[in-house]
């Protein structure tokens, strides 16, 4: 498979019609799939079934991601005060490929040519691997489904669990088969128990984690009222990658922004129990700038547009800017389990809801009959007429960013 991408579309994929025909037709990926799913929204419905608030939880979680996107310039600039009062820097890209210049000269700038990646699906939708190995700097990805990705030349084909579509054998195999291409290879006699799988990867990532100099990440909150970003994760390599090396770049949505603490408790209540079934994800991560005394020296936040504004300004699409990225409603979607991932659906109708809904996704869920606000409803909150798209005045840009 081909893994750049250009405008968020997968290069080389073929069209939903002609990938679904093979994907109906392969029996093991298809058996993946359903027992992947069907065990991922059985616990699910246990874990939610546990609170009686749920519905208002995730009422709340609207209000608030539906308050934020009217005042979204707003929360941004806040953000972006606080981070640079804590020491961190930020940048704006209009686009993938302004993200991919900027990171690309951050990394360049430290002099190193490796890097360590987590939570870095937005990575994928920038095609920021191809970009960075363009010039010449390898990136490791160290979420464990990430890296059976990466190790495979495959795709992403869910956003919670990007290898969803492997088998602990297969994955034994690309173990086996490519772990020695980018580093400390599998140990001999590698089973597909899943504990001797853990332990490969443990050893493979260990050494890249202490090597690392420079590491890149995604978030999934920054809250607005303190510059503060946050990582949920159930492995601990995300706390590994966003510590131990000098320099963290974070390549974030602007979506992601909350204003304030009391917002991000609704959904580190919502997010673990609708994507893992968690009462509380095991690792969670949070920073603010940087410290003289612990973690990285440099903090670079790309702030990634790539469409939202875009986005938020189609009174029916600004829904998807709602998305919590919990991927509940993937793992309810027939055509998802029975045509294969990775490929965009052909119905297309999944794009928003109310967060963590899991199960209702399009218009079942959405709110396309609400009507929006008077600022909400313009055209597009940050763009004059005949610009190009950009998150945010240019004002508001850091001047101290060379590649902005
Ligand atoms: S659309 Fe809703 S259910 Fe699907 S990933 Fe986003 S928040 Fe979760």
């Amino acid at each position: 498979m081909v893994s750049g991408r250009a405008g968020g579309v997968p290069l080389g994929m073929p069209a939903f019609p002609r990938a679904a025909e093979a994907a109906t037709g392969d029996a093991r990926l298809r058996a993946n799939l359903r027992h992947a799913t069907h065990t991922i929204r059985d616990k699910r419905a246990r874990a939610v079934a546990e609170l009686p608030d749920w519905a208002e939880l995730r009422a709340a979680g609207a209000a608030v991601k539906d308050r934020t996107l009217r005042h979204l310039d707003h929360y941004l600039e806040r953000l972006e005060r606080e981070v640079t009062a804590a020491g961190g820097q930020v940048h704006w890209a209009a686009d993938a490929a302004e993200a991919n210049r900027i990171v690309t000269g951050l990394v360049l700038a430290t002099g190193e040519r490796e890097v360590v990646k987590v939570k870095s699906m937005v990575t994928q939708e920038i095609g920021l691997n191809a970009a960075l190995a363009e010039a010449g700097i390898r990136a490791d990805e160290t979420d464990l489904a990430e890296l059976i990705v990466q190790l495979g030349d495959d795709l992403p084909s869910h956003i919670l669990v990007p290898a969803i579509h492997r088998n602990r054998g297969e994955i034994r195999d690309i173990f086996r088969a490519r772990m020695g291409d980018r580093g400390r290879p599998a140990p001999e006699g590698l089973t597909d128990d899943p504990a001797d799988l853990a332990e490969a990867a443990r050893l493979h990532l260990r050494t890249k984690f202490l090597d690392a100099k420079v590491g890149i990440s995604g978030a999934n909150f920054m809250v607005a009222e303190t510059g503060t970003l946050v990582v949920v994760e159930s492995e601990g390599n995300g706390r590994m990658c966003l510590t131990l090396p000098e320099t963290l770049i974070s390549v974030v949505g602007i979506e992601k922004v909350v204003p304030t603490w009391r917002d991000l408790e609704i959904f580190l209540q919502l997010l673990p129990r609708s994507s893992t079934a968690e009462r509380m994800n095991p690792y969670t991560s949070m920073w603010t700038g940087t410290s003289d005394d612990d973690g990285p020296r440099a903090f670079h936040l790309v702030l990634l547009d790539n469409g939202r504004s875009d986005a938020l300004a189609d009174t029916v699409g600004r829904q998807a800017l709602r998305c919590i990225r919990c991927s509940a409603c993937l793992n309810v979607c027939p055509v998802y389990e029975r045509a294969g991932p990775g490929r965009p659906c052909a119905r297309g109708r999944c794009r928003g809801s109310l967060p963590g809904s899991g199960g209702s996704p399009g218009p079942g869920c959405g709110t396309a009959d609400r009507r929006p606000t008077a600022r909400s409803a313009r055209p597009d909150p940050f763009r004059p007429p005949g610009s190009r798209p950009r998150p945010a005045p240019r004002s508001a840009r850091s001047p101290a960013s060379p590649w902005t």
